[in-house]
């Protein structure tokens, strides 16, 4: 080597594994690199892509490090994305690397998209003309690039046509750039005209839209009230100053309806991010959104970690929804992340919803974000009357779960023409099944859950770990034969029930497990609004965001049965569900209804729902927390310690609480066994974290964490803070 080479550079690369900080390499001579370049490392005998960080490497002997394989030619992840992944780590406890692996999700991204070969045409003319020539040189004279196989199909001609203009010189090769995945919206395209309160709550959007600054606007407007009209607004001057725009969903079901409404109003769909996008696509708009082709994503809450080049505001639809939360290796709440984000980024944040979460309306009386309310909905539509139907007074018939009230509501709506929605929140045709004559009841052999009975596909299936069995005909304890009974209603029997009480409606149900995945369920949600449903039977995906129009009756089967599941959240959880759903009925004008089964008509969260008093609940919901000292008014993190074994989870737990430092604001309860003891063969135990709401939570646990046992064996200690299940 010759003395004056050029010292090797040392960079710390962040790599998509549980470490806790960043991992040191050598950068080649020749290959350039900055914070945030995408790279390929290696990592023990594997490579993976890893993201150049930003603390400078203390003067390591860069010739022991392994170099970097490869510098993508990719746009580098933003400082403002870096600083958001630093701080979902810190605060959620969990190693960067992992935060930084939900960027890194679409690896054949990292190249840039390949151009295509195409044709061109040039001055040259053929030899002789034939008629497939002459129709070949017309599609192609508009001048522009066509693809071999394209312009021979459009033409209607073979391939070889084209080939044989080509070795005359007509044509020459010419690269045609990859096509953007969405055209570009247009701010202008077909703005609304907006009421008074609309323009008022628009106006606002606007006006901090203008600052660019950081600032958290509450859209508080009852279902149908135009929140996605006056949101569109600030989408629309967001676009206006170049920005691009993310619009959080909690729902893909929803998405269609939400990108047809996003066309009409902009002239173009905007892109779409979530799941179940086909891999390739995926690809595609992950690179279009970090080169700042794509200027608005409506997506899922994975869509925050997207390498946005200039993101500008971000929208969060219906920003109660549990859906947000996403309880799997980094357990984030997508609704608080993006007001992180948008604080990064010094940007507006927009939270949307009809039944605004305890945090966000504690936080908007508080000053700190800023609330638009619309307290009618558009146009005629009247919010539909409620009432609850006191199921100790009026109860079902006999083997069935629908009282005659309901039923004879149901028939009326008929007799209208008009479509009834049945919400009962239970996949399936029962929660149990047990034998009748020795009382063995069907358990998951993995998790502590009973087995949901699916009878349209003859299975009993786990919903924690999707464990399935076919259904027997003979106990499997006793051997009795034809003794297996079902109790208690899911969707599947209600639809059932329904179908005996009106053998001639259109029935459908709805669930998210319905055959034929998600297709199936968009052309199913299509048709219901299309009319071409009497009676649906549904899950809560039915309850959110969609527009029936012709649906005046929603009659919820177990209105009680969020309630009592030891969650602080049931009320508000219920309460919100119980408005969603009820919300579908009545949006088009027509007078609608919603009735609530209950046993417990007097429950507050009945009340409210029936009286329309959402604000005397809220304010009831605000006092009980804050005297609770629970969120948002004191700070909550879960500790979860799941083995193998009993013993080892039961053990591990106990170590770690006698590991917590001493603290006066904050204490620690449990350990306890976790209300779901087994998950998927794994035995849990939980402990919850309490402190004041200025206690320094995640300083505490890691003390906690760090004086804790360490793990062995088959121990896993997942922290959830600010959790939203306590299962
Ligand atoms: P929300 O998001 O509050 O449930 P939407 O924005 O979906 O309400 O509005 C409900 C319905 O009313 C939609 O069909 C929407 O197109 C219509 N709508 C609301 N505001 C207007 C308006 N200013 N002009 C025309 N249609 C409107
Ligand atoms: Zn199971």
């Amino acid at each position: 080597m010759k003395q004056d080479s050029p010292p090797l550079l040392a960079v710390p690369v962040l790599v998509p594994m549980p470490a806790e900080r960043p991992y040191t390499y050598a950068v080649p001579v020749g290959m350039h690199v900055e914070p945030g370049s995408i790279v390929r490392v290696p990592l023990g005998p594997r490579q993976v892509a890893g993201i150049v960080w930003d603390s400078a490497c203390e003067t390591v002997d860069a010739k022991k490090l392994r170099p970097i394989v490869q510098a993508f030619d990719c746009p580098p992840i933003g400082k403002e994305m870096r600083r958001f992944v630093d701080w979902i780590a810190a605060y959620t406890l969990s190693p960067p690397g992992m935060v930084a692996r939900m960027i890194l999700r679409a690896p054949e991204a990292f190249d840039p998209e390949p151009w295509i070969e195409g044709l061109i045409r040039t001055e040259a003319e053929p030899d002789r003309m034939t008629a497939a020539r002459a129709r070949v040189l017309e599609m192609a004279s508009d001048g522009l690039a066509w693809t071999r196989s394209g312009l021979a199909h459009a033409a209607g001609v073979s391939s070889t046509v084209i080939d044989g203009l080509k070795a005359q010189g007509v044509f020459e090769t010419a690269m045609i750039p990859p096509r953007p995945v969405v055209a570009a919206p247009d701010p202008g395209f077909a703005a609304a005209a907006l009421t008074g309160d609309q323009e008022k709550a628009a106006a606002a959007l606007r006006e901090s839209g203008a600052k660019g600054a950081f600032s958290v606007t509450l859209i508080d407007g009852v279902t149908g009230s135009g929140k996605t009209e006056v949101y569109f607004e600030a989408v629309a001057a967001a676009m206006d100053k170049g920005k691009q725009v993310l619009i959080l969903l909690p729902e893909i079901a929803l998405t269609q309806a939400f990108l047809e409404r996003f066309q009409d109003r902009f002239g173009a769909k905007p892109a779409e991010w979530h799941s179940d996008l086909a891999p390739r696509m995926r690809e595609k708009v992950w690179r279009q959104v970090a080169e700042g082709g794509v200027r608005v994503v409506a997506g899922a809450r994975s869509a925050l970690f997207l390498p946005f080049r200039d993101l500008g505001l971000i929208v969060v639809d219906e920003e109660h929804d549990p859906a947000y939360k996403q309880e799997d290796r980094v357990f984030y709440n997508a609704r608080d992340m993006a007001v992180v984000r948008a604080h990064i980024g010094d940007f507006p944040v927009v939270l949307a919803s009809a039944t605004p979460s305890v945090e966000s309306r504690v936080n908007a009386s508080q000053s700190r974000y800023a609330r638009v309310a619309l307290p009618a909905r558009f146009a005629e539509a009247a919010l539909p009357d409620i009432k609850a139907i006191d199921m100790r007074r009026a109860p079902p018939a006999r083997g069935g779960f629908l009282s005659p009230v309901l039923v004879g509501h149901v028939r009326e709506t008929l007799g209208r023409g008009e479509q009834s929605l049945l919400f009962l929140n239970r996949r399936g045709y029962a929660p149990l099944t047990l034998c009748r004559v020795c009382g063995h009841r069907f358990q998951c052999p993995d998790c502590s859950a009973w087995l949901v009975e699916h009878r349209f596909r003859g299975q009993l299936v786990c919903h924690h770990c999707g464990h399935n069995e076919k259904r027997p005909e003979a106990c499997p304890e006793c051997g009795a034969l034809d003794h297996l009974v079902a109790c208690g209603p899911g969707v599947e029997r209600i639809a059932e029930e329904v179908v005996g009480h009106f053998p001639d409606a259109r029935t459908i149900v709805l669930s998210s497990d319905i055959m034929g995945g998600v297709k199936r369920l968009r052309l199913e949600l299509e048709a219901i609004a299309k009319g071409e449903a009497d009676i649906v039977i549904g899950t809560q995906l039915v309850a959110k965001g969609h527009n029936f129009p012709n649906m005046t009756l929603v009659g919820v089967v177990d209105a009680d049965l969020g309630l009592a599941n030891g969650d602080p959240r049931a009320a508000e959880r219920t309460f919100q569900l119980l408005s969603q759903v009820t919300g579908r009925a009545g949006r088009t004008g027509k007078k609608s209804l919603g009735l609530l089964q209950t046993f417990q008509p007097d429950h507050p969260v009945m009340r409210a729902i029936v009286s329309g008093d959402s604000e005397a609940f809220y304010e009831r919901e605000i006092a009980e927390r804050e005297k609770a000292g629970l969120p948002p008014f004191g700070r909550l993190a879960g500790i979860i310690v799941s083995a193998a074994t009993r013993a080892e989870a039961e053990a591990h737990a106990r170590q770690l609480r006698r590991a917590a430092p001493a603290a006066s604001d904050i204490h620690v309860l449990g350990p306890a066994e976790a209300p779901l003891a087994l998950i998927g063969g794994r035995h849990r135990f939980r402990l919850l974290v309490q402190g004041d709401r200025r206690s320094d939570m995640q300083g505490f646990l890691r003390a906690m964490l760090a004086g804790g046992p360490k793990l062995r064996g088959s121990v896993r200690v997942q922290v959830d803070i600010d959790p939203q299940s306590f299962l």
